[in-house]
């Protein structure tokens, strides 16, 4: 059969667990060598290491055949996750890598409830998440795309406030922020694209998968 191919993040936060993960589930890789591409020693699987923003549209293209990738980042590329006619599926929750993505607002300016942020900027490297969060509570703010250090961006004039990943509040603390609302809570998900694989992948994404509860339930 094909390798089913797997994409998890080459290096972050959710690179170890992913790998502990497939290890737990019996999959074999030669942990010295961070190639791109590493072909399982015992099964027919290539595991694919790349920066996580590409994994949601390497799964779409059928580039991979599964991935593990935040929710978040998923939502961002993709759209909504829950819609039916969505290209790429989630079919595990895997019980790590858990943050929410949240507005936060400066300590130092009053805060009087989600009206506060109409007519500001907005810092995030979420644009599409905000975007779409914004126009659901019918609220007019610019969504103001950063790629790193969101954090800093009201400090120096950048944005008014920001929407960015928190998992225990102390960077927007030590920003001179604060969390006022979640947007969405995130963690780590086995993704699959649409597309049908061959019957043995398919056979054996199931095999997989098995493991996989096996792996969630014992640790639980
Ligand atoms: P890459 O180089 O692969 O693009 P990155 O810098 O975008 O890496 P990481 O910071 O390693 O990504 O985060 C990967 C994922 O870990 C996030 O998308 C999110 O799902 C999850 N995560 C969990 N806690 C946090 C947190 N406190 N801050 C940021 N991400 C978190
Ligand atoms: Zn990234």
């Amino acid at each position: 059969m094909k390798n089913l191919r797997i994409a998890i993040q080459k290096s972050g936060r959710l690179s170890e667990k992913c790998l502990s993960l497939l290890n737990r589930c019996g999959l074999q890789f030669d942990n010295r060598k961070r190639t791109l591409i590493s072909r399982a020693k015992n099964h027919p699987v290539e595991l694919m290491l790349v920066r996580d923003d590409d994994i949601p549209h390497y799964v779409r293209d059928g580039v991979c055949d599964i991935g593990i990738v935040g929710l978040n980042e998923l939502e961002e590329k993709i759209g909504c996750s829950k819609s039916p006619d969505n290209p790429v599926k989630v079919i595990r929750s895997l019980g790590f890598g858990s943050c929410r993505l949240s507005l936060a607002w400066p300590k130092s300016v009053p805060f009087e409830g989600l009206e506060s942020f109409s007519g500001k900027r907005i810092a995030t490297s979420y644009p599409n998440i905000l975007e779409r969060y914004l126009e659901s509570k019918s609220i007019a703010a610019e969504a103001v795309e950063i790629s790193g250090s969101v954090e800093v961006t009201p400090s120096i004039g950048v944005a008014d406030a920001i929407c960015d990943l928190v998992s225990t509040g102390a960077t927007l603390d030590s920003n001179g922020l604060k969390e006022v609302i979640t947007i969405l809570e995130s963690e780590a998900v086995l993704v699959r694209s649409n597309q049908t694989l061959e019957s043995e992948q398919e056979d054996f994404l199931t095999r997989l998968l098995q493991r996989i509860d096996g792996t969630l339930l014992a640790q639980n």
